[in-house]
C-alpha cells in the first residue's frame, strides 16, 4: 500500500482520456487500493485513475461514513440516464473549491469488480452524482468544465498562484 500524488487543476495530465483496462492482474489491484488509501488520507469519497497520473479505467468510491464500504470499479460505464438535478459539487483535484454542477439525477452503470465479475447498478443521489463525476476523470473532464469560462478563468488565476508560493516555500 502506498499513497500516491494527486495531480492538482490546470495539470495537462489531468485532461488525458485512460484506456480501458485490458486485464485485472496484481498491477491493477495495487493501483486500486493504494488509490483507495490515497482517497481515504485525503478525505475524498472517489477517485479516479487520471488523478493519480495513471491512465487506465479504474475508480474507486466509498460513500459509507464509516468509510468501509470500497467499490472497485474498472471499466465503469454510464449505460443510461434521466431527470436532472443539481448539486455542490468538490474534487480532489481542484482544493478548495465547491460549486452546484448540474447532472443527471439517475444514472445506470455497469462495472468490473476486481474479481472480474460485471456488475450493473441503479443509483440515485450521491452515488449518481459521484460515477458521472469520476467518470468525466476517465475521460479528462472536471466538473469545473461545467462552469462559466470566466469563473473557471478566476479558479485558475488563484490555483496557479498557490502553486507559486508552494513552490517558494519548498
Ligand atoms: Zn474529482
Amino acid at each position: 500500500m502506498a499513497i500516491l500524488d494527486i495531480l492538482h487543476f490546470p495539470d495537462p495530465n489531468l485532461r488525458k482520456k485512460a484506456r480501458p483496462v485490458e486485464t485485472i492482474d496484481a498491477r491493477i489491484k495495487t493501483l486500486a487500493s493504494d488509490m483507495l488509501e490515497t482517497m481515504y488520507k485525503e478525505g475524498g469519497i472517489g477517485l479516479a485513475a487520471t488523478q493519480v497520473n495513471v491512465q487506465k479505467r479504474v475508480v474507486v468510491i466509498d460513500l459509507s461514513e464509516l468509510r468501509n464500504e470500497p467499490m472497485y470499479l474498472i471499466n465503469p460505464e454510464i449505460i443510461s440516464s434521466e431527470g436532472v438535478e443539481q448539486m455542490q459539487e468538490g474534487c480532489l483535484s481542484v482544493p478548495d473549491y465547491y460549486d452546484l454542477v448540474e447532472r443527471a439525477e439517475k444514472v445506470s452503470f455497469r462495472y468490473l469488480n476486481l474479481a472480474g465479475e460485471a456488475k450493473e447498478v441503479n443509483a440515485d443521489g450521491l452515488l449518481a452524482v459521484c460515477i458521472q463525476h469520476e467518470i468525466d476523470h476517465l475521460d479528462g473532464k472536471l466538473f469545473i468544465d461545467y462552469l462559466s469560462p470566466l469563473k473557471r478563468q478566476r479558479l485558475r488565476k488563484k490555483l496557479e498562484k498557490q502553486d507559486k508560493l508552494q513552490a517558494q516555500i519548498l
